[in-house]
């Protein structure tokens, strides 16, 4: 039978150095594991992730709960100076635990702080690492507003200075807490209870700051939704939360000062301009079109005959590709003996080709060829080709494409 390991990090989360004695050694083939009488090293459990630290000068390499057992591990060594009964000295990375202690306690305010917003929100997982993830199950969207939400009550939960009490209840008094939260399964025997002052309380073995303004400033950096019904959310705690505002913070100045307007009035601008590029863009697919009707009326008859095919080439540097392909297909349509060719314009050109039905060249052929020769792609059926990303000069493009039709019709 095992003994179960007593946790101190229980009773005290922030005591950092002790002794205590091994009672038992677990032999593997490339590590040790030890188990001691009582420990304050938190074993990985709960989303929360193992202590680091120090046994006898030893690295810990993982520590984990096995059947109650706490078995700490270091890698394996050759002297013989851990043996049942030996005493050892252990040392728990501070600033680790800290770490993991405000992301956890962070967790804990963030989930009240849901709690507060949807009528029905339960966990669905919850994982500590560089930052927190907390996993929410709810019956209703988690918008970019709510996180705000959150955030916002979380942090002033923060600077209120609550105290943070644990303690164990017996199990068949747990149904007797109002509102308990319940991350994972309820374990066997007594049950640890997390109880944050008027906000919420849980049901949790991890190891948790005593007061919220321990926790320092929380972030909430990002949700995403993980599955139906189940979104994740990131938050930072500590030196990494204040990066993060520091970070938004430079964003919006530079934001501001570009625009030539202040924080308070970023939104609005932002919006306002937002609207303008709409209505402008409307305006111009408007005029686009109309370019095309008017240019269609133009080309539709004209032309140069060659060898009883009637040969459209032109270059309109004004119209957009798409408006491109729109007037070629529209000079194409129940045309006959035709070939239409035109250069578009803008940061790199573009050629759009093609031929009626009834004309047996390879006119998509030619055009690929063309729109190669000067680093461009393209693609299309026979009688149709559309390219781009042509580095020419649009002058130069269109003589060249006048010259090989009439090669090809010739
Ligand atoms: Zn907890």
């Amino acid at each position: 039978m095992t003994n179960h390991t007593v946790k101190k990090y229980w009773d005290d989360p922030f005591i950092f150095s002790f002794t205590t004695s091994v009672v038992r050694v677990v032999d593997e083939p490339n590590r040790i594991g030890l188990v001691f009488e009582e420990t304050y090293f938190y074993p990985e459990g709960g989303g929360q992730p193992c202590d680091r630290g120090k046994i006898d000068s030893h690295p810990v390499v993982d520590i984990q709960k096995v059947d109650g057992e706490i078995i700490h591990y270091i890698q394996k060594v050759s002297d013989k100076e851990l043996y049942q009964g030996s005493t050892v000295s252990c040392e728990i990375d501070k600033d680790y635990r800290i770490h993991n202690m405000r992301l956890h306690t962070a967790g804990h305010l963030l989930f009240g702080a849901a709690r507060r917003l949807y009528p029905k929100v339960e966990y669905a997982g919850f994982n500590i690492g560089k930052v927190g993830n907390l996993y929410l199950n709810t019956d209703q969207q988690i918008r970019s507003d709510d996180l705000h939400k959150m955030s916002l009550m979380a942090n002033l939960y923060v600077v209120e200075n609550h105290p943070i009490k644990a303690y164990l209840v017996k199990q068949d008094e747990v149904n007797n807490i109002a509102g308990l939260a319940v991350n994972l399964e309820l374990p066997e025997g007594d049950v640890r209870i997390i109880e944050i002052e008027g906000w919420d309380v849980a049901a949790c073995s991890g190891t948790h700051v005593q007061r919220s303004v321990d926790i320092g400033p929380i972030k909430v950096l990002a949700r995403e939704v993980h599955k139906k019904n189940v979104t994740r959310i990131d938050y930072a705690v500590g030196e990494l939360a204040i990066l993060e505002m520091a970070a938004d913070e430079k964003i919006i100045s530079e934001t501001s000062e570009f625009l030539s307007t202040s924080k308070d009035q970023l939104n609005k601008v932002v919006q306002k301009m937002s609207n303008e590029l709409r209505n402008a863009n409307k305006e111009l697919k408007k005029m686009q079109e109309r370019l095309v009707e008017y240019k269609f009326h133009e080309l539709n008859e004209g032309g140069e005959v060659i060898n009883g095919i009637r040969v459209v080439i032109e270059k309109l540097d004004y119209l957009d590709s798409n408006s491109v392909k729109i007037l070629v297909t529209k000079l194409l349509n129940q045309s006959h003996a035709t070939i239409v060719a035109i250069v578009g314009g803008g940061e790199q050109a573009s050629i759009v080709a093609g031929c009626s039905q009834d004309v047996q060249l390879p006119v998509s052929e030619t055009i690929i060829n063309i729109a190669k020769r000067y680093g461009g792609s393209g693609g299309g059926k026979l009688t149709f080709v559309s390219t781009g990303g042509i580095k020419a000069d649009t002058e130069k493009l269109i003589s060249g494409v006048d010259a090989e039709l009439r090669q090809l019709i010739g």
